[in-house]
C-alpha cells in the first residue's frame, strides 16, 4: 500500500519518498511505485495530478490495489534505483485548481441533495471540463438560484473538514455517497452544505473556491449534467467571454448592451439581401433563356453564381417546350455544377457520358440528372 499524503494534507506540494520498484514500459517511459506520494491518482472521474519525480515529468498517475504507479517520462535511461530517496513536487498551480473545481462540485451536489434528494450519479474533472450528473431534472431558474446560493456559501468562508469517523458516528450521518463503501471511509464536511464521502483533495475553506459559475445544463439520462468553472478558471472564462463581447461591440459600433439586438438585426437584413439576390438571379436567368431558340431539340445555357432551385426550376420549364436535353451550367469557384433534364430522353445516357469524357461527378433519375464538372465552356460546348 503506497501511503497517500495528500489524504492527510491536500497543501503538501512537495516530499522525500522512497522508490519501492521503478519499470520500464516503452522507450521512454519508466513506471515507479513509491512508500508514499502527494500525487493524486486518476479516480472517481477526476484526471491525475501533474508535477515531477527526481526532476522529470510525471505524465500520469494510477491506483489499483492500494498501489499507486507513476509513470515518468525520461531521456530513455533508467531513472530511479529500487531503495534510494527521490524529491516529488506537484504543479501545484494544476492541483490547486482541481481543488477548487471539486470543492465546488461538492457545494453543488450538497445543494442539489438538500433541495430535491438527488444523487451526484457521474463526475468529470479534467483540464478541459467540469461537468456533474443528477438523477433529476433541474429547471434554469432553479440554476440560477443554486448558483447564487453556491457563491455565497463560498464568501461566507465556510471551513471543510476531511476524516476517517467510526462505524457508530457514520451510522449518525446522513452523508453522501456515489457507491457502496467498504474499509474506512473518508468523509469530507462542508459545514452545514455537504457531507460525503470522497477520497480526493479539497481546499480548507470555501472561500479559496473563488467563484463558482454554471456554464451549462443539459437533459442526461433522466436527469441533468451540470457544467461548471470554479477559481481562475472561472476567471479566465469571464476574461474569453468578455473579449468576445467587445469584439462584437467594436463590429457592430453597438455598445456592449446592445450586441444581441445588432447581430439579430445583421441576421435580418442578410435574409433579406439573400431574397433580394435571389429575385435578381431568377431574373437574370429568365432573361438568358429568353434567348434560346424555341423551335430548338436541345438547350445548353451557362450562367454563373446561381442558386440550384432557380436552375432546377428554369430546366423544367425548358423540358416542357423542348423535348430533348435541356443543360444549364452553373460557374462557380471548381468549375462548373450542372442539371440536365429532359421529358423523353434518358438523362443518366448523357450522365454517363459526361462522366466519361469529362470526368463529371453526377447522379440522378432518367427525367433530371444533376452533377458537377472541372471542364472549360468550350469542352462542354464540343462536347454537347
Ligand atoms: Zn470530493
Amino acid at each position: 500500500m503506497t501511503v497517500k499524503l495528500y489524504d492527510k494534507d491536500a497543501y503538501q506540494r512537495t516530499c522525500e519518498a522512497k522508490v519501492v520498484s521503478c519499470e520500464k514500459i516503452n522507450e521512454t517511459d519508466y513506471q515507479a511505485v513509491l512508500d508514499q506520494t502527494i500525487f493524486f491518482p486518476e479516480e472517481g472521474g477526476q484526471t491525475p495530478d501533474k508535477g515531477t519525480i527526481g526532476g522529470l515529468e510525471v505524465i500520469d498517475v494510477q491506483i489499483k490495489d492500494e498501489v499507486i504507479t507513476h509513470t515518468i517520462k525520461t531521456a530513455g535511461e533508467a531513472p530511479l534505483q529500487a531503495g534510494q530517496t527521490v524529491s516529488c513536487e506537484l504543479d501545484w498551480e494544476h492541483r490547486f485548481s482541481n481543488m477548487q473545481q471539486h470543492t465546488g462540485e461538492h457545494i453543488i451536489s450538497g445543494i442539489v441533495y438538500k433541495r430535491y434528494g438527488y444523487d451526484n450519479v457521474g463526475f468529470h474533472l479534467s483540464d478541459s471540463i467540469v461537468t456533474m450528473d443528477y438523477n433529476g431534472p433541474i429547471s434554469g431558474e432553479d440554476l440560477i438560484a443554486i448558483e447564487e446560493e453556491a457563491n455565497r456559501y463560498i464568501f461566507e468562508g465556510r471551513p471543510i473538514t476531511t476524516g476517517y469517523p467510526s462505524k457508530e458516528e457514520l451510522d449518525a450521518l446522513n452523508y453522501r455517497s456515489k457507491k457502496e463503501l467498504s474499509g474506512p471511509i473518508r468523509i469530507v464536511q462542508i459545514k452545514d452544505v455537504d457531507i460525503c464521502a470522497c477520497c480526493a483533495p479539497h481546499v480548507k475553506n470555501t472561500t479559496e473556491v473563488g467563484l463558482l459559475k454554471i456554464l451549462d445544463a443539459t437533459a442526461y439520462k433522466g436527469g441533468i449534467r451540470i457544467s461548471i468553472l470554479c477559481g481562475m478558471r472561472a476567471l479566465y472564462h469571464y476574461r474569453d467571454c468578455l473579449n468576445r463581447c467587445i469584439s462584437i461591440s467594436q463590429l457592430t459600433s453597438r455598445p456592449q448592451e446592445e450586441i444581441v439586438a445588432a447581430v439579430e438585426q445583421q441576421k435580418e437584413n442578410i435574409g433579406g439581401l439573400q431574397q433580394q439576390i435571389f429575385s435578381l438571379q431568377q431574373c437574370l436567368l429568365k432573361k438568358e433563356a429568353e434567348s434560346v431558340d424555341a423551335n430548338a431539340e436541345n438547350v445548353l445555357l451557362f450562367t454563373e453564381n446561381t442558386d440550384t432551385n432557380i436552375i432546377r426550376y428554369q430546366v423544367n420549364e425548358f423540358t416542357a417546350f423542348h423535348p430533348g436535353y435541356c443543360a444549364i451550367f452553373n460557374k462557380n469557384e471548381a468549375g462548373y455544377n450542372f442539371i440536365i433534364g429532359s421529358r423523353e430522353k434518358n438523362c443518366n445516357e448523357i450522365g454517363k457520358l459526361l462522366q466519361e469524357r469529362l470526368g463529371a461527378k453526377c447522379g440522378g433519375k432518367a427525367l433530371m440528372i444533376q452533377g458537377s464538372v472541372t471542364a472549360s465552356e468550350e469542352a462542354i460546348k464540343e462536347f454537347f
